[in-house]
């Protein structure tokens, strides 16, 4: 008999109504949450030392008896209970800070087992107690063992979770449902529920935790990948819009492009047309390094969309790049009669009303805007293609808060973040992807150079040089992620000091988050038509910036950004056919740091950039704090388990192909996917 792990975790014994609610705050609302909470990390206290053995400084375990205990109020907040401990072996002292009552749990004469950090009191060695078991009371949950250590929140003690996860084994563990089948636990040789339940949370060696972990990350990594190619699957049996025909105004579009496409850009647009004309719903990423060329192809894909009478609409992460987007599609769109519209905040009521209107009657076939598209009272007549800048900026949500603004339209989405194909398995596993892996000729290579704070002069020197010529420069201030409001602040004041100190005989101007979408505006402005000289800036500049006379680019603190943005950053530069620079300037003495900041002089391939970025910094600190798009996985850690989640991927198109996933003994496993993919809305 199986139990249903689903009742309330309040039914369990020690957890009551508050603790219940401290819980839900950590996710945890079943049983079957709670045996799913899985340790965070773990301390070997199996190995017990006699008294005479341990050693100051070090974490230790002993097997004691309490002799005689003394206390003593320090100071009104710092109470101090110290134990004379002995052994067979010798004598000394354990203590513990601001738990009076502890004194009444373990009275003289108890045999204790206790863990902490050697230290000395007078002669004796002396332990300060982290955790303590009374022997032959339960199972040494706390000391004597491999311990687990869960996340947790104020008011949830790791003593108490022990305890309760424990209780919990020991009455559901038996009994729990299995939703891995036998079948692939034989092929992977994993173990079954409940003894992988028992070995994460209380295993008896390393071996056994392995193998437990291992189950629950494949289990893990299989919902994930089974979520996506159903979700696919679903997708794929929708119809959706047929976009047919428009090809004689692409035609018309693309002659009248200063330029021929590139080999790269050809292939990706036959790629999207491709799935444009069939009736299954689009959903394609299209991932091409900074300058690649991807807004063009875009561009073509709309052109195409509304020359079968559907509405188009494209949305960025910022105003800057909307307004960039807008600008540009006006260039190319006006000739051939297409009227655009731009969303923004900062649009003023009236103007942000005919938006609106126009798009509701359908007598305005393209918008360009940022989030402000997927705001409520926002309709179209009839959307066909939506298209997404920057798609790491969004998440999964607001992507398809503005596909339902259509009924099942097309979804082109669009990166310049080069992501590791690995990782873009997991990431965009419900995508189809195009790369555009060619840059449009003539460009030349950026040279890059790391320079040390004493080789200052010579990054000025090389401004003050391109400016002469008549070029322009772009200045990026030292990154601090934790606040807006402080990194305003350095940017002014390192924009001061260039022009009053630097460079007083060029314009210099600032542009950074605080400043008002309008102000943006006219700086961004002033810089485009080369009425400033030197753009001191934050990383607002990172995307879409467009000023081909720009070609010098000197980042402050440059260690203190990861790679692939560095890469980013640099891409507002060698945009025209001038040799350009970038100049990475770094007080950093750590060679390590050097040395990561110099690949970067050998490269500018955005892809081998990533890789090298997430092999050093790992995916967390890859994808840095924002919204990446990544799933969150509870268990499973990339790339570390990377092969897993290859061997997941397969193994799920092979168990949808095959059918065999509607087989009996995968109900289980498959309710649970259902219910993940019905959240997601894959
Ligand atoms: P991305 O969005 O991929 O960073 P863009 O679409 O903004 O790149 O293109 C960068 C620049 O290159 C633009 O100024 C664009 O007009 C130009 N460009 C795009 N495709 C070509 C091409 N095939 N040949 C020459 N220039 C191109
Ligand atoms: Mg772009």
């Amino acid at each position: 008999m199986t139990k249903d792990l689903a009742i309330p975790v309040d039914t369990l014994r020690y957890v009551g109504s508050k603790r219940a609610k401290l819980l839900s705050q950590l996710g945890i609302l079943t049983v079957g949450d709670l045996l799913y909470h899985f340790p965070r990390r773990y301390a070997d206290r199996r190995q017990l030392k006699k008294l005479d053995e341990i050693i100051p400084g070090a974490q230790e375990t002993v097997r004691v008896c309490i002799s005689r205990w003394e206390e003593k109020q320090v100071r009104p907040r710092l109470s101090i209970s110290r134990a004379l401990i002995k052994d067979e072996r010798g004598s000394g002292y354990a203590v513990w800070y601001n738990q009076p009552y502890i004194k009444k749990k373990l009275p003289p004469g108890t045999t204790v087992l206790l863990t902490g950090s050697v230290g000395r009191y007078g002669f004796w060695p002396e332990l300060r107690v982290e955790d303590y078991e009374i022997e032959g009371e339960m199972d040494n949950l706390n000391v004597g063992r491999i311990t687990p250590f869960y996340p947790s929140t104020a008011g949830l003690s790791q003593r108490w979770f022990r305890l309760i996860i424990y209780l919990a084994l020991q009455e559901y563990a038996a009994a729990a449902p299995d939703i891995l089948p036998l079948s692939l636990r034989q092929r992977y040789r994993l173990p079954g529920i409940e003894k992988a339940l028992w070995g994460m949370h209380f295993p008896k060696d390393e071996d056994e935790r392995r193998q437990s972990r291992r189950r629950f990350v494949y289990e893990e990594l299989l919902l994930w990948e089974l979520g996506l190619v159903l979700g696919n699957r679903n997708r794929e049996k929708n119809v959706g819009i047929a976009h047919r025909g428009g090809s004689e105004l692409v035609a018309r579009f693309l002659a009248g492009l200063p330029f021929k496409l590139t080999a790269a850009q050809e292939r990706v647009l036959g790629e999207i047309f491709a799935d444009m004309e069939s009736e299954k719903p689009m959903a394609r990423l299209l991932q091409g390094d900074v300058g690649s060329g991807k807004t063009v192809v875009a561009a073509a894909a709309l052109v195409k969309a509304i020359a079968g009478g559907w509405q188009g609409a494209l949305m960025a992460p910022t105003e800057i790049l909307a307004e960039q987007h807008y600008l540009n599609l006006r260039r190319y769109l006006t000739p051939l009669g297409i009227k655009i519209g731009l969303l923004t905040s900062s649009l003023n009521q009236r103007e942000r009303e005919e938006v609106l209107a126009g798009l509701e009657a359908g007598s305005l076939p393209l918008v360009v805007g940022t989030h402000a598209l997927i705001q409520e009272g926002v309709n179209f007549r009839a959307l066909g293609l939506v298209v997404i800048d920057e798609q790491h900026r969004f998440g999964v949500r607001q992507r398809a808060s503005l596909q339902q603004k259509g009924d099942r339209c097309d979804l082109l989405v669009m990166t310049a973040t080069p992501i590791p194909r690995t990782l873009a398995l997991v990431a965009y596993g419900d995508l189809d992807i195009s790369i555009i892996d060619e840059l449009p000729p003539g460009r030349q290579k950026v040279i890059t150079r790391v320079l040390t704070e004493s080789q200052r002069h010579k990054a000025y020197a090389l401004i003050e040089r391109e400016l002469a010529y008549g070029h322009q420069a772009y200045v990026i201030c030292p990154l601090i992620e934790e606040s807006e409001k402080l990194e305003a602040e350095a940017a002014t004041a390192v924009f001061e000091r260039l022009q009053r100190e630097v460079f007083p005989s060029w314009r210099v101007s600032l542009l950074h988050g605080r400043l008002s979408a309008a102000e943006k505006e006219e700086v961004m402005q002033k810089f485009y038509r080369g009425e400033s000289h030197i753009l001191v800036a934050t990383t607002v500049v990172e995307v879409g910036v467009d000023v081909p006379n720009a070609t010098v680019m000197l980042i402050e603190d440059a260690d203190r950004y990861g790679l692939a943005q560095l890469h980013q950053l640099r891409g507002r530069i060698g945009r025209g056919t001038a040799q350009s620079y970038c100049l990475l300037l770094t007080r950093s003495k750590d060679g390590a740091v050097r040395q990561r900041l110099k690949i970067l002089e050998q490269t500018s391939n955005g892809f081998a950039i990533a890789e090298e970025d997430l092999r050093l910094r790992g995916p967390g600190e890859f994808f840095g704090e924002r919204q990446h798009g990544l799933p969150e996985f509870r268990i499973a850690v990339l790339p570390d388990d990377m092969a897993a989640l290859e061997q997941a991927r397969k193994d799920a198109r092979s168990l949808v192909d095959q059918g065999l996933i509607y087989r009996p003994e995968f109900q289980a496993l498959l309710r649970v996917v259902d219910n993940k993919v019905k959240n997601l809305q894959l």
